[in-house]
């Protein structure tokens, strides 16, 4: 694990001052590295039964993409308003300053869809909880929620209650 998380490059004040950005660019930069996560997160979910993999733009795709891949499932694809060309559902969410919005194609996830959301790192929990909401409003199952940092210090994992959260990293 040693070997994944000194890739990840804590950057302090960014995007602004006290936070702590954790920077996942040098660990997908690291053939080896990235390989090993994917690896770890392919394992750590393994016994979850889902269908399709749920990931939001931008960071989110990399890992949703390659968990889905490696595990022969579908991906949706959670995005900005604007972005999908089919009719959407949404789920908004705050931010520290204003909100966000996610949307999927309306038929992405059917009635008992069983989901696995995938985010790369799992903070206050606004945008993972933003995407089991998407999975819940259109009929489908949350089968539980991946990340590959999380920091406990946040409480994100009680805002994420009562889905069963994995993470490979934690910071406190
Ligand atoms: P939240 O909705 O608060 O759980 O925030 C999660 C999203 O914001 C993730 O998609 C992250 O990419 C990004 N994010 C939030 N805090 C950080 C941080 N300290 N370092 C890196 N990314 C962050």
């Amino acid at each position: 694990m040693q070997e994944i998380e000194r890739h990840v490059r804590e950057v302090p004040d960014f995007p602004s001052p006290g936070i702590s950005f954790k920077d996942i660019t040098p660990l997908i930069e690291d053939g080896p590295a990235f390989h090993a996560a994917v690896d770890r997160a392919a394992a750590a979910t393994a016994g979850i039964d889902y269908d399709r993999v749920l990931s939001a733009e931008a960071r989110g795709f990399v890992f949703g993409t390659a968990l889905a891949y490696r595990a022969r499932k579908g991906l949706i694809l959670a995005r900005k308003p604007g972005k999908l060309p089919r009719e959407t559902i949404s789920a908004s969410y705050d931010l520290e300053y204003g909100s966000n919005t996610l949307h999927v194609h309306a038929d992405s996830i059917r009635e008992g869809t069983r989901v696995l959301v995938v985010d790369d790192l799992l903070a206050t929990g606004g945008t993972a909880r933003a995407m089991c909401q998407l999975v819940e409003n259109a009929g489908g199952v949350v089968a539980g929620v991946a990340f590959l940092v999380e920091l406990t210090f946040l409480n994100g994992r009680e805002r994420l209650a009562p889905y069963p959260v994995t993470s490979l990293l934690t910071y406190d």
